[in-house]
């Protein structure tokens, strides 16, 4: 039987590297979507390749529809249709009171973080929807639990960029369930990934882990665990719902 196709943006690093590699462990033929950063994820294919998996990756920039909908044509032509689909590209911007932030670093966080994953949701119903003679899959978007807590004096901008999301697959996954597609949220809390580096805090994660209920911060291959379980049929009675993996948080 042909291994399903299973797409990740963002999967160069982070969660999204970790997802891919157990995603090809568990017999996914896996395309990492990446945007700048072509080295790191050319490791996580040389990561994969090594112990015998299928994968391939792609350059695109979440944030540009031209971009995504090349992106999906591409992939179509080459591998054909997904069978599921991880939104995990985000990002946020460096530490900031609200009001000290500007429209146009609104715009670039929404822009990825909920435009990207909106646009990639619409391309994967072609692919996946029974109406459209796709035969069904299932989509799991990466928010945060900052939807939940609002991210005060660090990032409220990426924090409403995740509520959107939460929104947005709550209401999508809704509307697609009869078309045999299944969409679900996958909410980390504090995972050790360079985000926090990008953010202007490489040692976040330390600062804040030993204050949660669990007293530690996450990994990533502990959200990639709910992801794929979100993805296969042994939750095929879930959509839209939400797994918060955040040490308690
Ligand atoms: P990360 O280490 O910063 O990795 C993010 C990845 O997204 C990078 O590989 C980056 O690719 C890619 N990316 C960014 N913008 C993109 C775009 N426009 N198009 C395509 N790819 C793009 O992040 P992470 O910590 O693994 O986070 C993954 C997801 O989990 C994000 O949605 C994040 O918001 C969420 N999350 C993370 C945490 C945490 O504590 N780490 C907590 C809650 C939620 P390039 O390097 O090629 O640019």
């Amino acid at each position: 039987m042909k291994a399903p196709l299973m797409l990740i943006t963002g999967g160069g690093r982070g969660i999204g590297a970790a997802t891919a590699k157990l995603a090809a462990q568990q017999g996914y033929q896996v395309i990492i979507n990446y945007k700048k950063d072509r080295a790191s994820a050319e490791k996580v294919v040389a990561d994969i390749t090594a112990f015998g998996g299928l994968v391939h990756c792609v350059q695109a920039d979440i944030s540009d529809t031209q971009q995504v909908s090349e992106m999906f044509a591409r992939i179509r032509r080459e591998w054909g249709a997904i069978k599921a689909l991880v939104n995990n590209a985000g990002v946020l911007d460096q530490q900031a009171h609200f009001v000290d932030t500007t429209p146009e670093r609104w715009q670039r966080i929404f822009q990825t973080n909920v435009f990207g994953t909106m646009q990639c949701c619409q391309e994967a119903f072609q692919d996946m929807a029974l109406s459209r003679g796709g035969q069904g899959g299932t989509i799991v978007n990466v928010s945060s639990l900052a939807s939940v807590y609002g991210s005060p004096n660090e990032y409220v901008d990426y924090a409403a960029s995740k509520g959107a999301v939460d929104s947005f697959s709550k209401g999508f996954a809704l509307e697609v369930a009869g078309d045999g597609i299944r969409v679900n949220v996958v909410r980390p809390g504090l995972i050790y990934t360079d985000m926090h580096a990008d953010g202007g805090e490489a040692g976040r994660v330390d600062r804040i882990g030993p204050n949660l209920p669990l007293q530690r911060g996450g990994q990533p291959e502990e959200v990639a665990e709910a992801i794929l379980w979100l993805l296969s049929d042994k939750s095929s009675y879930s959509t839209g719902g939400f797994i918060d993996v955040g040490g308690g948080r």
